[in-house]
């Protein structure tokens, strides 16, 4: 088994296992139960793969993964609200966002 993904943030450990499941790579969660304990930072969820031959794979399906959470968002330019990268337009004042 190889570990692949630790994250404080369990939604995203849980994005990456859906990630690499949808991809048909067995993988399994440590720390799943753990959510409190004396030493926390010692307590993030861990993604496992199984095979350790799937390690390469896994690895770029969520390298993707990563480079997507990281995006930068984009300022309206007609109301100046923020907004998610992955927004086309404005969800503010619906203004069509110019790539
Ligand atoms: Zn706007």
């Amino acid at each position: 088994m190889k570990l692949i993904y630790s994250d404080e943030n369990n939604i995203t450990v849980n994005h990456a296992k859906n990630i690499l499941e949808n991809a048909g790579i067995p993988v399994m969660l440590k720390n799943e139960h753990t959510s409190t304990g004396m030493y926390p930072q010692f307590m993030y969820l861990e993604l496992w793969v199984m095979n350790d031959s799937d390690q390469d794979k896994a690895l770029e399906l969520i390298s993707t993964l990563k480079t997507n959470s990281t995006s930068v968002e984009w300022h309206c330019p007609e109301c100046e609200e923020e907004n998610d990268s992955s927004f086309e337009i404005c969800w503010n004042c619906k203004h069509e966002h110019q790539q």
